[in-house]
């Protein structure tokens, strides 16, 4: 079995990061220039987190396409983790936010827009009430009050290895079995152990440990994990999760964000999910701050009651802008005209073509890696075993391999995810990407390996 050469990785690090630098003056400057006002020289902290020495600057985007300010064009297979997983700037969002923006952006008024998209959101995921956030982090945050409100309780369990947004109560992990706080968390403001419980993706008898003690709101789960890698829910995993959260009177909550890229009604579609919400977020609205969280009738009863009760309307939900009129016609646009069954299929078709690809180089190289894909979306993984759970995800990590994996794409025209070893394939991919793509990949693992 071939392996990777370690003393190689170091030299061909050095001379990738010397290739770097010297082919983006403009966009050293910028980071530079940028430094003096914006903390560490980029808008979020994790935009230094990318594998090159410094953030490329976009200059423009469009379709699968990224131009950076030095003139570079790379195929995006990044796409924004997954807010441009529709593409960049697609045609019928970018025409409808235009002409929305000189008709009025925010005005805490529904416009036609709202039934356009509750339809549409009704039609695809089956739940008959939506509601709207900026984020996907708030629409979970919403989804958790709501579960709260009608259960009465307040822990929730979440699985290791999850991401749900920057919410104090998912940003725990398991370390040795034992639920911790992140250690990565800023200024935590709860011990998370009392709004809490966490087992590992696919452990049944954990879940219902934890769901027995009778105290959960409600469980928030992706249909397969997607922040550590791709983990896959084991046959039958899912059936249990729905009816052990029933048997103990907890909610199910499905955050879709991600898994929105499985199919056109997402995970819950294509895995049969049957949850009391749904949320989804990032790419519904183009990329526009915009999402969504939809509830069962019975939630819709409760909640209706408990507004009419309370007269009040500080009830810890929604903000200023959220469901503001520009969002709400994006989202309308890209339902109807962007994530339509035609783009999925071509995704599909795409990223498969990238899946089998990457296959086949690992066998004919006899490399111990593998490749692991939901829809459009696609994992790479520098280790041969399947994770059933994240513990088992992240044995596998190698993060020296891993950036110089994405350096070594970046300056050859390709951006990948940020991240993680993660690839998205949007409607513009084409086939002649996906094959730019699998030769570069067969000129890396060569690269690498001894
Ligand atoms: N849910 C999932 C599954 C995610 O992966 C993320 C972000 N990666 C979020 C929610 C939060 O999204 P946002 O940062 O856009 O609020």
């Amino acid at each position: 079995m071939a392996r990777v050469d370690r003393d190689r990785l170091a030299t061909m690090m050095a001379s990738e990061e010397l290739r770097f630098t010297a082919d983006h003056p403009k966009s050293a400057a910028l980071f530079e220039r940028t430094r003096k006002s914006v903390h560490r020289g980029v808008p979020m902290p994790w935009m230094t987190q990318w594998a090159s020495p410094f953030p490329i600057f976009a200059d423009s985007a469009r379709g699968a396409r990224i131009r950076d300010v030095d003139g570079h064009d790379y195929i995006d297979f990044s796409l924004g983790d997954t807010g441009a997983l529709f593409g960049h700037s697609a045609a019928p969002i970018a025409e409808a936010v235009a002409d929305q923006a000189g008709r009025g952006i925010t005005h805490m008024l529904p416009t036609e827009d709202a039934a356009r998209v509750g339809e549409a959101l009704t039609a695809r995921f089956g739940l008959p009430n939506w509601q709207f956030a900026l984020s996907a982090t708030d629409a979970n945050r919403f989804a958790i009050r709501l579960a709260r409100l009608v259960t009465g309780r307040r822990r929730i369990l979440v699985f290791n290895g999850c991401y749900h947004g920057s919410l104090d109560e998912t940003l725990v992990s398991l370390e040795n079995g034992v639920m911790r706080p992140m250690a990565t968390t800023m200024g935590a403001a709860l011990d998370p152990a009392e709004t809490t419980r966490m087992v590992e993706f696919n452990d049944v008898a954990a879940l219902e440990a934890a769901l027995a003690e009778g105290d959960v709101a409600c469980v928030l789960c992706e249909p397969a994990l997607t922040n550590v890698g791709l983990v896959f829910p084991a046959p039958g995993f899912h059936q249990a999760v729905r009816d052990l959260s029933r048997k103990h009177g907890a909610m199910l909550v499905v955050d879709e964000t991600h898994t929105i890229c499985a199919g056109p009604g997402g995970g819950t579609g294509y895995f049969g999910l049957d949850p009391d919400i749904i949320t989804l977020g990032k790419p519904l609205a183009g990329g526009i701050a915009g999402a969504v969280y939809g509830f069962s009738e019975a939630i819709g009863e409760r909640v209706a009651d408990w507004i009419d009760e309370i007269g009040s309307f500080v009830t810890g939900i929604g903000g200023t802008l959220s469901g503001n009129a520009l969002a709400m016609r994006a989202m309308a646009a890209s339902l109807e005209n962007v994530m339509t069954d035609e783009a999925y299929a071509h995704m599909t078709e795409q990223a498969t073509r990238l899946a089998d690809g990457v296959s086949d180089i690992i066998a004919a190289r006899d490399l111990d890696w593998g490749i692991g894909r939901l829809g459009a979306r696609i994992e790479y993984r520098f280790h041969g075993r399947e994770p059933a759970n994240a513990t088992e995800a992240q044995a596998g990590d190698d993060p020296d391999l891993d950036r110089l994996f994405r350096l070594y794409f970046l300056n050859r025209g390709i951006l990948l995810t940020i991240f993680y070893n993660v690839s998205l394939v949007s409607p513009e991919t084409s086939a002649a990407d996906i094959d730019r793509h699998n030769d570069l990949f067969a000129k890396f693992a060569g690269a690498v390996t001894a």
